[in-house]
């Protein structure tokens, strides 16, 4: 990979490299744009095969957090950490002060919070190093679980393109297809069955399944998931999921989820509006997260704002998907050019 290509062709702004053979850590701090405020963005830890997957997955994470904070109306720029660990196992109070340390040299311009294979406490080891975290448990003063207004987020847009695909927005007797049973979509997964729906869950760990089980949902081994016949299907893992392979595979009429990333290029988004599937945009549906940890950011955390901010995603959704219905192009490209309409716009002197 030639990274500085790759960077300036993406508008990246830069690239930590941090390593810490005491404690184990390797990891990578992308920052893309700073154009709206500092960059913001989870920390994920896993254990990519190589670091040039994992370099890619930091990188193109990083712009799509520039996007989300945009199109969300934040004042924050795009940013995203990667530990390059084993979630599961590799995880220490030494690892995350020193990931702290090196967070803290960007003096503020970058703020870290959870995601994928990150825990509110593991920030609380990394808040030792650094002042620039949010995502706090709430007993620490912070915003608790991102996760938890990311599902809600997720529920709304989701019903948001049930009313644009239905003209109604119930989700009353749909069936919809979880792929992923960690944070996000332990959050969903009850507003959905509240209101009737019958879920279809995979994940890769037997106790997730377990989860969704108790709850009511059926679950399925992972490659099936593609297969279900539903009403929607909701990516909660990881990215790349929605690409050439998969398209064919897939039988419903909506793509709506919280994983970053879903489409493994923008050609898959033309793809599946010409396969007739509607396709809420990754970064628009799962900004809960963000407009959750934002409510922290200088200020004492507010959940009922928070709150209101996250229901907007449901107008956000019909704005993008209103707009690629008009101007005949992908929601993802509809999505895209209501960020960098707003980016411009703070652009100009
Ligand atoms: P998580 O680690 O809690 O959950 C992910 C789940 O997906 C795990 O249970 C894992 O076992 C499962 N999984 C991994 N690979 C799989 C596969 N191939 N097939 C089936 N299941 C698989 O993470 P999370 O916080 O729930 O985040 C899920 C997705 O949502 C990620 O893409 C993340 O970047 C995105 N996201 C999260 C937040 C947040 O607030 N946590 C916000 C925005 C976006």
């Amino acid at each position: 990979m030639q990274i500085l290509d790759f960077m300036t062709k993406e508008g990246h702004e830069q690239l930590l490299v941090c390593t810490d053979p005491a404690v184990g850590l390797k990891a990578f701090i992308a920052i893309h744009d700073t154009t709206l405020g500092p960059a913001c963005g989870g920390c994920r830890i896993w254990p990519h095969p190589t670091e040039e997957a994992a370099l890619e997955d930091v990188l193109r994470l990083s712009r799509a957090m520039t996007y989300k904070s945009a199109l969300a109306g934040l004042d924050l720029g795009g940013g995203k950490a990667l530990i390059i660990a084993d979630p599961r196992v590799d995880k220490t109070e030494a690892l995350f002060r020193s990931f702290g340390r090196s967070i803290d040299t960007l003096g503020g311009k970058f703020i870290v919070a959870e995601d994928v294979g990150a825990t509110p406490e593991d920030m609380v080891h990394v808040a030792k190093e650094t002042d620039h975290v949010v995502g706090l448990p709430l007993e620490h003063g912070g915003s608790g679980e991102t996760s938890i207004m990311t599902g809600l987020g997720v529920y709304l847009g989701m019903k948001a393109c049930a009313q644009e695909k239905w003209g109604n927005d119930s989700l009353n007797g749909k069936t919809i297809a979880i792929q992923g049973y960690g944070h996000v979509a332990e959050n969903l997964a009850p507003y959905l069955i509240a209101e009737g729906a019958n879920l279809v869950v995979t994940d890769i760990f037997p106790d997730a399944l377990q989860r969704a089980e108790a709850l009511g949902a059926r679950t399925v081994a992972p490659d099936d998931i593609y297969d279900v016949d539903c009403d929607m299907f909701s990516p909660n893992a990881l990215g790349g999921v929605i690409n050439p392979h998969t398209i064919p595979r897939l039988r419903c009429p909506i793509i709506a989820g919280g994983a970053n990333n879903q489409l493994s290029s923008p050609e898959d988004a033309k793809t599946l509006a010409r396969r007739g599937i509607l396709y809420a945009p990754d970064y628009v549906i799962n900004a809960g997260g963000i407009i959750n940890a934002s409510c922290e950011v200088g200020m004492a955390y507010d959940e009922a704002l928070a709150r209101q901010k996250t229901e907007g995603i449901y107008n956000t959704i019909q704005r993008v998907l209103r707009m690629a219905a008009d101007d005949d192009i992908t929601t993802a490209q509809a999505a895209d050019l209501l960020a960098e309409a707003r980016l411009q716009k703070a652009r100009q002197p």
